[in-house]
């Protein structure tokens, strides 16, 4: 039976479905979703991220957690981890880098975390040289000084929508129409958790709820404050969303969310806001563009030495690859980043202003 079926079949016994639980559906069901069967990055796969577009991004990235580390006097040992690493090429990237920093190799624990087995499986394959461990839940992070980078990671957390109406809230379910999934309102109700929103919405007004972003950025940060650390977030949206941000994408082309449940990738917009109000006790930055934060950490220089090695289609590839990760038309701008560290800490490079 497909995942289309068995939805199907749910909403006949149960009646329509939150769009949070039918992008968990669609994301990581057990046996047809779409991270827990397949490795949907890269040229050939559904989209294409930053750490596969270019190893300039793990490179800079990297070097400027362990610049983190060493302002943080070496701690020993210490845990480098990731959120939803992909095929682990990111993390790969920030340790062939860092390697040439004195005794970060040696006193790294690398932690991963992860929903899917099957990338769990091509993680470990890309980090064969190392013995990274993989973790279920953002709790499980070791109790030692934890320096973490997410890309990508938070536009795959379920979201549910809300349609304004008056003082009350319809909330975006799934339901069928014709025997086909189709998009319907609930009935208004009070929603306590949206009131900030009744101050910048109307009457008809969508706005989008991520309950597991927030939990996540403040376990960590309590993590960090503790232990010491930082974290850099990167990923699209806006400081406040307003208006529906669900994407589904396959084949590099977007697509209909409803279409072709566990076959498309379904993301959405990041609320900054939401995520910056549970990072005290730490400090964040500010919310920087990805292009001006490699720009800063010195992409071009490093562009430049690796095209003095290349020639023909790679170097235009190369060429093709620092522009498509900076420049504002192409994800330099669209792509948001913000970092962490506790209080008193100097800010991570790139993100000191
Ligand atoms: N960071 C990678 C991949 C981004 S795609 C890159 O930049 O290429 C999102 C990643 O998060 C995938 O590895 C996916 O399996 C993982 N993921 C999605 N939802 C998750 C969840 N709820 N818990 C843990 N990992 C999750």
């Amino acid at each position: 039976m497909s995942l289309r079926d068995l939805l199907i079949s749910q909403i006949r016994a149960q009646g329509p479905m939150r769009l949070d639980d039918y992008m968990t559906a669609c994301l990581l069901h057990p046996e047809h979703g779409y991270y827990t069967t397949r490795t949907p990055f890269g040229t050939s796969g559904d989209f294409i991220t930053a750490p596969e577009i270019s190893q300039m991004f793990g490179e800079l990235v990297g070097l400027a957690l362990a610049q983190a580390w060493l302002n943080q006097g070496s701690p020993a040992p210490f845990t480098l981890a990731e959120l939803g690493p992909g095929r682990g090429t990111l993390m790969a990237d920030m340790l062939r880098a860092s390697a040439r920093v004195p005794g970060f190799l040696k006193a790294v624990d690398i932690v991963l975390l992860e929903a899917s087995a099957v990338l769990r499986d091509v993680q470990a394959d890309t980090l064969e040289a190392y013995t990274p461990r993989w973790i279920d839940s953002i709790e499980a992070l070791p109790e030692q000084a934890t320096f973490l980078v997410a890309n990508e990671f938070f536009d795959a957390l379920p979201i549910r929508q809300f349609v304004r109406d008056g003082t009350r809230w319809r909330e975006r379910q799934i339901g069928l129409k014709d025997d086909v999934l189709a998009f319907g309102l609930g009935p208004a109700q009070p929603q306590p958790t949206l009131n900030e929103r009744l101050e910048d919405t109307q009457d008809g007004d969508l706005i989008e709820d991520c309950a597991m972003a927030a939990p996540i950025l403040a376990t960590l940060s309590a993590r960090i404050a503790t232990y010491g650390g930082a974290a850099l977030v990167f990923d699209y949206g806006d400081w406040r969303t307003l208006g529906d941000t669900l994407q589904a994408v396959q084949n590099h082309d977007k697509t209909d969310p409803l279409a072709d449940p566990g076959h498309a990738d379904l993301t959405a917009h990041v609320d900054f806001e939401a995520l910056l109000r549970a990072v005290p006790p730490c400090t964040p930055s500010r919310i920087t563009p990805q292009g001006v934060f490699l720009e800063r950490l010195g992409i071009t220089a490093r562009a430049q030495t690796l095209a003095q090695t290349l020639s023909g289609a790679a170097l235009e590839t190369h060429v093709a690859a620092h522009r498509r990760l900076t420049h504002p038309q192409e994800m330099g701008n669209l792509f948001k980043i913000f970092g962490i560290v506790p209080q008193g800490s100097a800010m991570l490079p790139g993100l000191e202003t």
